[in-house]
């Protein structure tokens, strides 16, 4: 018993979405237990914390929900990477494969200290193609990703295999 089958009990399979084959981790039922929310929340930081990052990085949009309180109880700021076009200012971009087409992301030019240490997180880790761009977009910004804390990682979708140098220095979990 613990945290892990808390939240694994607050994630919802739905089949055949966004489309038919594809079974969708919802993680609106977690996002909605504040039990739930916060022992997810208290873990983050604590990996935060244990990874001496000064920054968390949030992926639009799941992304997001998961690392601002995260950034908050941590004490250090929250940067946001989002889908191109979003970001006021000069960005950096980095284009990514889906599996139809390809998608661009970005951050802010200045959103890090060079060297800056950062915890990266997303929800649902599965291809790795989304992770890997993102960790590349972080080192062209000048930080240092030191950390990737995920909610899920489905295994079977070999993300972690083919994120390969993409993770060098960095610690990926999956809660
Ligand atoms: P990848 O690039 O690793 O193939 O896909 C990961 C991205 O797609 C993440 O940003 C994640 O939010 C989203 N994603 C892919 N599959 C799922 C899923 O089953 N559930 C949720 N919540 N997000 C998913």
């Amino acid at each position: 018993a613990g945290l892990r089958e808390l939240l694994a009990s607050r994630i919802r399979d739905v089949p055949d979405y966004p489309q038919p084959g594809v079974v969708f981790k919802d993680i609106t039922p977690l996002l909605a237990d504040p039990a739930a929310f916060s022992a997810l929340t208290d873990a983050l930081v604590e990996r935060c914390t244990a990874l001496g990052a000064s920054k968390v990085a949030g992926l639009e949009a799941r992304g997001f929900i998961l690392a601002a309180p995260v950034a908050v109880r941590a004490g250090v700021g929250f940067v946001p990477i989002r889908k191109a076009g979003k970001l006021p200012g000069e960005v950096f971009a980095q284009s990514y494969e889906l599996e139809y087409g390809s998608a661009v992301m970005e951050v802010q030019q200045g959103a890090f200290e060079p060297g800056e240490r950062v915890l990266l997180v997303d929800d649902v880790l599965a291809t790795g193609g989304t992770a890997g761009a993102a960790l590349e977009l972080l080192r062209r910004a000048g930080a240092v990703p030191v950390g990737l804390s995920v909610l899920l990682e489905l295994g079977f979708l070999g993300g972690r295999e083919r994120l390969g140098g993409h993770l060098d220095g960095v610690e990926l979990d999956a809660l």
